[in-house]
């Protein structure tokens, strides 16, 4: 199995590079953030919680998101290829307890952290915002998601390098590049 932890602040390239991976591996891809705005769209009460978090850009709590990856790792067909975890986890309380919910299925990840300078990042997340209309994909909760991705999320890189699990990919020129660098860490795991 090849489990692919995609890390990287907003606007890296998660969900580009996720979408190549998945067409050229045959991997599953779960995008947390997808997920999340689902249950906004849906209208539920849990949905109305999550909607005024991501708004302001900040982070679901744990026990949700760690509750939502158990049932979403129970679901895996047995003849699963692999996963692509993208935006799980975004705390080191997350990747820890991902360690743990793999580990008791025998499975394990490795993390492909994704860099982009971060004007790069903000130009790109601006334009999404015109295509997309998502509601934090403006220059106030874009800034406040990446103060948000400094506090809580670089940790788990540190975590990652210290499980020897840990690979550095340059995403600051465009897919194709990053997706090569991605390509190469994958013949060298096989
Ligand atoms: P994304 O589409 O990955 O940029 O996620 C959009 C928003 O969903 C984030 O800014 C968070 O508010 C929330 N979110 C997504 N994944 C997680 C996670 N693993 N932990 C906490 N919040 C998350």
């Amino acid at each position: 199995m090849l489990n692919i932890i995609l890390g990287g602040a907003p606007g890296s390239g998660k969900g580009t590079i996720s979408e190549l991976i998945s067409k050229e591996y045959g991997l599953e891809h779960l995008s947390t953030g997808d997920v999340l705005r689902a249950e906004i769209k849906s209208g539920s009460a849990l949905g109305q919680e999550i909607g005024d978090l991501i708004s302001k850009g900040n982070l679901v709590p744990d026990a949700k998101m760690i509750d939502l990856l158990e049932h979403f790792l129970d679901g895996l067909a047995p003849d699963c290829k692999g996963v692509i975890f993208d935006g799980f986890p975004r705390t080191l309380q997350q990747a820890k307890a991902l360690t743990e919910m793999l580990a008791r299925r025998n499975m394990d990840a490795v993390m492909m952290d994704l860099f982009a300078e971060e004007q790069v990042i903000i130009d790109r997340l601006i334009n999404r915002g015109k295509k997309s209309g998502r509601a934090d994909d403006n220059l106030e909760t874009i800034k406040k998601r990446l103060s948000v991705y400094h506090a809580e999320t670089q940790p788990v890189s540190a975590y990652y390098v210290g499980e020897h699990k840990y690979f550095y990919i340059n995403s600051n020129i465009n897919p194709d590049y990053t997706f090569a660098q991605i390509q190469t860490i994958v013949k060298l795991l096989n």
